[in-house]
């Protein structure tokens, strides 16, 4: 026969935190016994309610002088009044205060959320349905932060509240008791959903209910039989004995070792099928309420039954930590300097503030609160000091990290924080890494361009003992260059059009980056005119447009025009350049049959020798100048030939004023009237 004791049974983190708080306050009390005799305490040490739903805890509790309150209105001046972790409405806290009581609040951190929630929706006007049972205290405190009455669901089968259902376009916001069935929960909130109700969810299920409920559920499932220990009145463990009802042929729901006791006097099959072996896996679970003393009891109870018989598995009931162990500690109490962890321990850890972060400036207590769960190393076990550190913690996680991508080959970011003349430091996490300068990228680059870039690597040398890390960011560099490549020449088919950028300018073609692969283009292929030299359209860096002109898949050569198509300057020439119309150009060249005149880049029109002058011209030098702009008349065009003829004659000879006009307008304008000369003259005589 084995027993085995689960993982999370016993207390729970609120539970243990409420105990730790009234332990400490008794302490405190004995201490000032001691010192000053028993005059020295004024007020009783009370708790409103038993503190935990377990009767031999209230008992030794009560043996150590706490008291327990029914009611606030039953505390005295000068009391000190323990809220437990269930907590209270906002009323009774007033009515402590009000009765001259001190009030020492050990409401569970995840039951305070919920108050919170509850106080601040009702102020918003919204419906509060709260699913969990409405007499337990819990769920009476929360309802005590809403100011006004919440609605109430305990199962799926519930119905819905008929407050909603007259009116189902309001806001419902649901919230859950700490302890509530968590696949009951889901049910409900399906429900809702179904009926497209105006949902706001809160998942407010304790992580320690839930982690409790499903470990019960898979040690139930594994078992022939379960013993849940805890309280008949606690809530939390009733629901696991619902669990393991369900999954579990016998259970034995007992409040200590005397119930399981009972429970074994009263069941003789169960003995007997213990006995004969056909109960061999008995499965311990126990409420949030349930001290690992209690469990140890039930333990030896079935050691004295079933003695030979048994395997005990009890080393969950207090693990063993060891230095350099990972353990979850929830916070318990934080001061300026350090953070009291609960570990799962027989003991509290501590952990100083240095040994949180590597920031000497942080503020504890604004950046953590109790009831946060930090992941630690275990620095030391001393009696009773242990010691824990999250920042070293930390320190290995990213150490496991550059280990894993060390082995595996994969890539990490970091900033690179330090550039030397041969190479860089990038930091990933707390730890540094090199990177040497042939390293750094496909071609050689100045370290100093990375100062502050975010960059890749990968880790090529991992040596923690001498604490030497080594990066290579080329190989990412080749790796997104290859990713590129392919990715581009998805792409590439003759006349796509692309962006690129001028990589190189040769004396004959510039190589574009395409993405990851080049293309070349030529110089011809430019621009629509000629042109002497790359560097007169581009420089390196430039985003240029381009076409693909040809491409082989084989040799991956690509071929690149700059020429589009709708830049042609032969496009509608007719219209541009109509026979007869006079243009301008420019002239660019002279051959011995005549001169060469650009009208646009790329389109150059020809004025034949015999078209430059009226007169004989032995060479168009004699008439026209290179770079000189001049007035032409088209006489011919053909576009198809590219061919366009131009004549300097024609267009002078039409600019040209005819002579018997201008010999017209010169006798106009001396013409003068008989009757104006004889007018002035006369005018002139008198002046005389
Ligand atoms: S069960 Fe959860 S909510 Fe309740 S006291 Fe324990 S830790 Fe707090």
């Amino acid at each position: 026969m084995q027993v085995k004791v689960a993982k999370t049974a016993g207390f729970c983190f609120g539970v243990r935190n409420a105990m730790s708080m009234t332990e400490a306050e008794i302490a405190k009390r004995q201490d000032a016994v001691k010192a000053g005799g028993q005059e020295s305490i004024s007020g009783r040490l009370c708790t409103l309610g038993p503190l935990i739903h377990n009767a031999d805890v209230i008992r030794r509790l009560e043996e150590q002088g706490v008291v327990v309150l029914d009611a606030p209105e039953a505390a005295l001046p000068g009391d000190r009044v323990i809220i437990r972790a269930h907590g209270v409405g906002k009323a009774v806290y007033e009515k402590l205060e009000e009765r001259g009581a001190k009030i020492i609040d050990a409401t569970c951190p995840f039951v305070s959320k919920i108050q919170k929630i509850a106080e601040k929706e009702s102020a918003a006007g919204n419906t509060l349905l709260i699913l969990g049972n409405p007499n337990h205290p819990e769920v009476i405190g929360i309802q005590g932060w809403a100011g006004r009455p919440c609605l109430f669901m305990q199962s799926p089968d519930d119905e819905i509240p008929e407050e909603i259902r007259k009116n189902p376009g309001q806001k419902i916001v649901i919230a859950e008791q700490t302890t509530f069935k968590i696949e009951n929960f889901k049910k409900i909130v399906e429900k809702f959903k179904e009926l497209r109700y105006n949902l706001c969810v809160y998942p407010t299920i304790c992580s320690a209910t839930a982690s409790h409920q499903k470990e019960a559920e898979e040690l139930a499932s594994e078992s022939d039989l379960m013993i849940v220990v805890g309280g008949v009145h606690s809530s939390n463990t009733r629901k696991l004995a619902e669990i393991c009802e369900e999954h579990c042929p016998a259970v034995c729901f007992a409040e200590n070792a005397e119930g399981v006791q009972e429970y074994l006097r009263t069941h003789p099959d169960i003995r007997e099928k213990i006995q004969s072996g056909t109960i061999q896996r008995i499965g311990v679970t126990a409420g949030a309420s349930t001290p690992n003393y209690i469990l140890q009891e039930v333990v030896n109870i079935m050691s004295e039954n079933f003695g030979e018989m048994l395997q005990e598995d009890l080393k969950d009931l207090h693990p063993e930590v060891h230095p350099g162990d990972v353990v979850k500690g929830i916070v318990v109490q934080v001061t300026d300097n350090e953070i009291t962890l609960d570990i799962g321990y027989k003991a509290d850890a501590t952990m100083y503030k240095d040994e949180y972060s590597a920031d000497s400036g942080i503020n504890l207590k604004e950046t953590v609160k109790v009831g946060d769960e930090i992941p630690v190393i275990v620095a030391k076990i001393g009696d009773p000091d242990v010691l824990v550190s999250h920042k070293r913690y930390l320190q290995n996680q990213a150490y496991f990290e550059l280990e894993e991508a060390y082995k595996n080959h994969q890539v990490l970011s970091g900033t690179v924080s330090e550039t030397m003349d041969n190479g860089v430091v990038a930091a990933y996490k707390n730890y540094r890494v090199f990177i040497p300068a042939s390293l750094l990228d496909i071609h050689k680059i100045d370290p100093k361009t990375l100062e502050g870039q975010e960059i890749s690597f990968r880790i090529i040398r991992l040596q923690r003992r001498r604490n030497r890390i080594m990066g290579d960011r080329r190989s990412v560099c080749f790796d997104e260059r290859n990713a590129r490549r392919e990715e581009t020449l998805a792409k590439i088919e003759v006349g796509a059009r692309m962006e690129g950028t001028i990589k190189t300018l040769m004396s004959y073609c510039a190589f574009v980056d395409l993405g990851g692969i080049d293309g070349m283009l030529h110089i011809s292929e430019m621009s629509w005119g000629p042109i002497r030299n790359p560097n007169q359209l581009f420089t390196v860096g430039q985003k240029v447009q381009v076409m693909i002109k040809s491409f082989d898949p084989e040799t991956r050569k690509i071929s690149l025009t700059a020429k589009l198509p709708e830049t042609n300057p032969w496009n509608n020439a007719e219209e541009k350049y109509a026979i007869g119309s006079l243009v301008e150009g420019k002239v660019v060249r002279f051959t011995d049959f005549g001169a060469f005149v650009e009208l646009e880049q790329g389109l150059d029109g020809l004025i034949h020798i015999s078209r430059l002058s009226d007169h004989f011209v032995k060479h168009p030098s004699e008439v026209l100048e290179i770079n000189q702009n001049v007035v032409v008349k088209v006489i011919d065009l053909n576009p198809e030939q590219k061919r366009i003829s131009l004549s300097l004659r024609d267009a002078v000879a039409e600019e040209e004023v005819p002579e018997e006009e201008y010999v017209e307008e010169e006798v106009q304008e001396e013409e003068i009237p008989a009757e104006e000369i004889t007018e002035e003259a006369s005018e002139e005589t008198v002046e005389q």
